[in-house]
């Protein structure tokens, strides 16, 4: 049998053959929980229950006509005749989580922090706009701990598996107790009440949480995706509550979510107060073959200044490209989204053991590194968006200590997303001032 302990599957969904079935009913687990325990179809309308994508006609056996879900098979595949067991939430999680951050919100964060309370008091869904850097991860702190407090299930849940790790890294140095952290390969599954995840991961859950909270609701592959939007929907507890963040949510998201559904937050400045760096636009010839003299110049800089950098690329091809071409005297790495050595890589930047990385747009989110200067190459490009350009310039200037940098792109065509980008930088600075008078 695959599953040895089932009660730390309380909330889960779980699929099993026909013959793991009837083992299943053989257990005390079962036998003393059954009134507990929901045997389904797994798809029903011909849509999978666990990813909820739409079964195509053609997935399926030509011997036996037993059909499958294409969709999620890495999660192991899903076929008609297995059956999928519910085991609902009776709530017993023991370990109790307590906050013990000794920082403070500013009163602006205060304000956004009490906004999210209120929502969560009157069951509303919420969303958080909030600027690169304002610290969205902080002010969450009193609404995790009051569900947290009234024996609560809930769900940190984040698009991308490097948010993921960064959201667990803070909230383990910041709250006490045990949580469960479920990505990319990562399927053991402990009964906990605070469970951070991808939001692929959150499939494996049915009705459990009372509030899932959603990072970065705007970033691949969530974005324009009703399967994955189904997945939260589905894992939430029939009166829990959902609260969305994002530091640059488009107009339809904000529609939909803020509203159509409750209030939106919105914050215009960073944490400790700085504007957030302006973007320099520098135009080049072809970068593939020869660095632009200024990022040159500004790379040669970074032996004795004891800063960082990240340099943005659009393709993984232009990763060894532009290595090659950087100083000899720089510790440089790159990454990509499917790099093996990715969080080992991160891991020797965040410790200051690197100069700096060229990275594709999966860094362009989620990660804190400081004190740090940002270049893009190719930001005309069609994979940096606008969107995507905001979040690459917000690492820039992050910590308190190191409030400022450079924010360069270098682009061989004009583009305007890119100019949006520097535009909407200013804009927002100019409304963090006013919203300090
Ligand atoms: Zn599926």
């Amino acid at each position: 049998m695959r599953f040895k302990k089932w009660e730390e599957l309380y909330g889960c969904k779980v699929f099993l053959t026909t013959s793991e079935l009837q083992q299943f009913q053989r257990t005390c687990f079962y036998q003393q929980e059954k009134r507990n325990i929901k045997i389904r179809n797994p798809f029903q309308s011909e849509v999978c229950q666990r990813c909820f994508g739409q079964i195509q006609k053609h997935w399926y056996y030509p011997e036996t006509k037993i059909k499958y879900c294409w969709h999620c098979k890495e999660m192991g595949t899903i076929r008609s005749n297995d059956h999928l067991i519910i085991l609902i939430d009776p709530k017993r999680y023991t370990n109790m989580e307590r906050i013990n951050w000794k920082g403070h919100l500013t009163a602006s964060q205060q304000k956004i922090a009490d906004e999210h309370l209120l929502a969560w008091d009157q069951r509303r869904h919420h969303l958080t706009y909030a600027v690169t850097g304002a610290g969205k991860t902080e002010m969450l702190y009193p609404l995790i701990n009051r569900a947290l407090g009234l024996q609560k299930r809930i769900a940190l849940v984040a698009p991308r598996i490097d948010v993921v790790l960064e959201l667990a890294r803070r909230i383990e140095k910041n709250f006490s107790g045990e949580f469960l952290i479920l990505h990319g390969n990562q399927h053991h599954i402990k009964y906990n009440q605070l469970v951070i995840c991808t939001i692929q991961q959150l499939m494996k859950f049915h009705q459990t949480f009372d509030l899932i909270i959603v990072d970065e609701v705007d970033a691949f592959p969530l974005i324009d995706n009703s399967a994955l939007k189904r997945v939260i929907e589905m894992a939430r507890e029939k009166d829990g509550v959902i609260h969305y963040l994002s530091a640059t949510p488009t107009n339809k998201l904000l529609k939909e979510v803020g509203h159509a559904q409750g209030k939106v937050s919105f914050l215009a400045k960073r944490y400790h107060g700085h504007p957030l760096p302006k973007i320099k636009i520098k135009f080049t010839r072809n970068w593939r073959k020869k660095l632009p003299r200024t990022l040159n110049r500004e790379l040669l800089k970074y032996q004795k200044n004891k800063r960082y950098f990240l340099i943005f690329v659009p393709q993984i091809t232009d990763l060894s490209l532009v290595s090659a071409m950087l100083p000899k005297s720089l510790h440089v790495k790159t990454v990509y989204a499917n790099d093996q050595q990715r969080s080992d890589t991160i891991e020797m930047f965040r410790r200051g053991e690197l100069h700096g990385l060229i990275a594709t747009t999966i860094l362009e989110r989620g990660v804190t590194f400081s004190p740090l200067d940002v270049y893009i190459l190719g930001g005309e490009e069609r994979i940096f968006t606008y969107e995507t350009i905001l979040q690459m310039a917000g690492r820039c200037g992050r910590s308190a200590d190191f409030p400022t940098g450079n924010v360069w792109i270098f682009a061989k065509d004009f583009s305007f997303k890119m100019y949006r980008a520097q535009q909407e930088i200013i804009f927002l600075n100019r409304i963090g001032v006013q919203n300090e008078m």
